[in-house]
Order: structure tokens, then C-alpha cells, then sequence
């Protein structure tokens, strides 16, 4: 009986080994992946096929990414460069980074971290302001590590040299790719000027057509269409641009980096009669944003919870093996990738940054813009007027200003937001009302 017993101990110690070597030779990247990020600006979900949209306007990036992970329902915390990167660096929202941890540069930063875990990190940015505000916040944290172009230019063409150069150095590394091709005002190549609509007779959308438009209400909504059209055509353009590169990587790197595909936020063509983005608004069209990734040894899988650019920093280094400091707000998503849950989860939105430029830091700019060399700027304070959250699919926004307003809105029965489920006396649930209170109180202070 006894060496039944001791037999069977060893069959059920043996058994858990097992499922624990399972389950460990499961878990993608165990020892730890290089991360290549690509962040097209501008990129709504809503536009690409993937995410049901009826053109085709990215098939061989798609191609690539759905032999991996699709995130069906990933957002944007907020609706503009500025505050969404931001906010996806400290893994928090843009407005609860202050000048303060800009400046004495303590709380936990994804650079900062991969920095202090010995990665090489390198960032190719095209830049698409005369300032841009991002920039100099990197440059502190990695002074020397910007590779930058501007105007028209092509990161990409810059990304294979910059990939090959990693690739071959023993140091893991993390490139961030930052493309402004789809940003407006949007020009295709003469290539894609005919695309998606054969009768169309090109004419140029001019910045000034996009910015003209958008003060009048109503909009005009053919006008509207011709923009829609124009900015698929780029994104068709956009698409050679990143499947070139994609191309390029060799497949040795792939076998131990993990591709992530997304967008900082989408972009708006008179849904909620809004034109481009930042409007003020947190409708779907300019929060829905594609997140793809190609990871090592995962095939095909589309997940369906709610997930944002808050939770990219966590994921990022757990791909990288790096402990994710606690005060980072978002979650490591490759949980879900792995089967696992996160729970219940609420995702915060909001619309501005009221770090960015007030009156006073136009002719003296704080510190740690003055450290990175920026002198001048010119943009306008951009005030947060409209903050919103997301449970499954509930969401509820509420505009600030001018009046206080309440949308709420069940995604799931009505994507395209136009059923304001609070009317009539009806309340969202008291934790959302909650959650809203608390952006509330950091974004007005
Ligand atoms: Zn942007």
C-alpha cells in the first residue's frame, strides 16, 4: 500500500511540474522580448476594416497584426497627442501628470524605467509642430536618445536601419515609432488620390478647408465625406509606408520582440458633429483606437474587454520582464492574452492636459521645458471640459463646461452613441458617477 502511496505522490508531483512547465513554456516572452512599438497618430479604429469598417484601408498592416492579438476595444484616454501620450507614459491620464513630476522627474516613467533596467530605447519621431511639447519631455528622460524628422518625413525609412542596429546589439531593446501620416490636413500621394470612390474628382483639403469647416454648425456632411475620403486614401498610403517596414524586420527579431501596433486617439468626420480631434468631445471616434500585437509564440486571438493606453506601459515591461512600479494606474494586459481576467475595470477619459500652456508659461516657460532647449510656444492652453468613463460597455461622459450635461450610453446596443440613456431622470450607476467625480477634482484644480 505504502509504495502505492508513494508512487502516486510522485505521479501528482510529477503532474503539477508538468502543468507548471506548461504553463511557463506557455507564457509568451518568459524570459523577456525586445518591444518594437509603432504609434500611428491619429489612427481611428473606426477606420480600419479590422474594426468593421466597409473600406479596406489598411490590409497589409492588418495582415500582419490578425495573425496575432486584436484588441477589439482598446481606448484612447484622451482625444490628443499631448495628454493621451502623456498619460500612456505614466500610465495615468495626461491630467493627473503634473508640472511638478515633469520637472523633479521621480514618479515612475515607462522610459524611465526601461532605463533604469539597462534597455536600449530609441525613438523615431516625426515631428509635425515647430514645437512639440512631447519631445522635450522625452529628451529628459533619455537626452540622447531622440532621432527625430520633420514635416513630410518617413520614420520608417529610418526604423529599418535603426531595428537592424538594435537587433544586433545584446542589450534588449524598445523603439517607439511615432508617424504623423495620418494626421490632417490629409494629402495622399497622387497613387491613392482615385482609391476607394472611382468617380471622385481629386481636390485638395487645405488645413484651413478643415479648420474653416469645423466652425460651422451644422456641419456640412458631404463636405465631411470628402474629408473621410481623403483621410482613408492616406491611411492606404500610411499602410505601404508601415508593411514596408514591417517587411523589413528580419525574422530572427521577431522571434523574440513583440510588434505592437496603436494611436494616441482617432479622429472625428461629423459623428457627433465634431471635425478632427481634441474637440472636446469622448465619443468612440476619437477614443476607439486600434491595438494589435504580434507577440512570440501567440497565435490568432481578438479579445473583447475594454482595455487603454493607460495599461501599455505595464504591458511593455511585463513583455520585457521589468516589475511594474505601483504606482502605475493601468494593468498588464497580456494577462487576458494569456486567459486570465482583470476584473471589473473602469477607464478614465479626459480631454485636456492643464499643464500644458497657460498665459504665464508662454513668456516663462517652467523649468523643464527651459532644461530641454524649448523656447518658444504657441499653442493655446487647451482646458479640459469634458471628462467620461468606460465599464464593459457602459459609458457615461460628462461635459463640464459650459453647463454641466450627462451622456450615458450603452455601446453594445448602441456603438454609435446617439441614445442618451440619461434622460428623463434616469442616473448612470453611483460608482461611474463616482469614478467621474475623481477626474473631475484633478482636472478643474
Ligand atoms: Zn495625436
Amino acid at each position: 500500500m505504502k509504495n502505492i502511496s508513494i508512487a502516486s505522490g510522485v505521479l501528482a508531483i510529477a503532474g503539477v511540474l508538468f502543468l507548471i512547465g506548461m504553463w511557463w513554456y506557455g507564457t509568451p516572452c518568459r524570459t523577456g522580448c525586445n518591444v518594437l512599438l509603432i504609434m500611428v497618430d491619429t489612427l481611428s479604429a473606426q477606420h480600419i476594416k479590422t474594426y468593421g469598417y466597409d473600406r479596406d484601408t489598411m490590409p497589409k498592416t492588418t495582415a500582419f497584426f490578425e495573425k496575432g492579438v486584436i484588441f477589439e476595444n482598446a481606448s484612447a484616454n484622451s482625444t490628443w497627442t499631448l495628454p493621451s501620450f502623456i498619460g500612456m507614459y505614466f500610465s495615468d491620464i495626461g491630467s493627473r501628470v503634473t508640472y511638478a513630476d515633469l520637472e523633479e522627474r521621480t514618479r515612475p516613467h515607462l522610459q524611465k524605467e526601461l532605463r533604469n533596467h539597462g534597455v536600449n530605447i530609441r525613438t523615431i519621431r516625426a515631428v509635425d509642430n515647430d514645437f512639440f511639447i512631447m519631445d522635450a519631455i522625452q529628451r529628459l528622460y533619455n537626452p540622447e536618445e531622440i532621432i527625430e524628422g520633420t514635416g513630410e518625413y518617413n520614420p520608417f525609412t529610418l526604423g529599418v536601419n535603426t531595428l537592424n542596429e538594435l537587433s544586433n546589439s545584446e542589450k534588449p531593446f524598445f523603439l517607439l515609432v511615432h508617424t504623423f501620416q495620418a494626421h490632417d490636413p490629409y494629402r495622399p500621394a497622387p497613387q491613392y488620390q482615385s482609391l476607394f470612390e472611382s468617380s471622385d474628382k481629386y481636390t485638395e483639403v487645405s488645413l484651413n478647408d478643415l479648420l474653416e469647416a469645423g466652425k460651422r454648425t451644422p456641419l456640412d456632411m458631404e463636405q465631411a465625406d470628402i474629408f473621410r475620403l481623403r483621410y482613408d486614401q492616406q491611411l492606404a498610403e500610411t499602410d505601404e509606408n508601415i508593411a514596408r517596414f514591417l517587411e523589413g524586420i528580419p525574422e530572427q527579431t521577431l522571434r523574440n520582440t513583440v510588434v505592437i501596433l496603436s494611436a494616441d486617439h482617432g479622429e472625428a468626420f461629423g459623428e457627433h458633429d465634431r471635425l478632427l480631434h481634441g474637440t472636446n468631445g469622448l465619443y468612440e471616434e476619437e477614443i476607439h483606437v486600434p491595438l494589435m500585437m504580434r507577440i512570440p509564440g501567440v497565435t490568432q486571438k481578438r479579445i473583447v474587454e475594454p482595455v487603454s493606453l493607460m495599461d501599455m506601459s505595464p504591458t511593455i515591461l511585463s513583455f520585457m520582464r521589468i516589475p511594474t512600479p505601483e504606482e502605475f494606474n493601468g494593468d498588464d494586459i497580456s494577462v487576458l492574452i494569456q486567459g486570465g481576467s482583470l476584473g471589473e475595470r473602469t477607464i478614465p477619459l479626459v480631454t485636456g492636459f492643464p499643464y500644458y500652456v497657460t498665459p504665464e508659461t508662454r513668456t516663462n516657460p517652467p523649468k523643464f521645458l527651459k532644461d530641454a532647449g524649448v523656447v518658444g510656444v504657441n499653442r493655446e492652453l487647451i482646458t479640459p471640459k469634458v471628462v467620461g468613463v468606460r465599464r464593459g460597455s457602459e459609458k457615461v461622459i460628462k461635459e463640464l463646461l459650459p453647463t454641466e450635461k450627462i451622456f450615458w450610453f450603452d455601446l453594445a446596443s448602441d456603438p454609435e452613441e446617439k441614445n442618451n440613456l440619461a434622460v428623463e431622470g434616469a442616473t448612470p450607476p453611483t460608482e461611474l458617477m463616482e469614478v467621474l467625480a475623481s477626474i473631475e477634482k484633478v482636472t478643474l484644480r
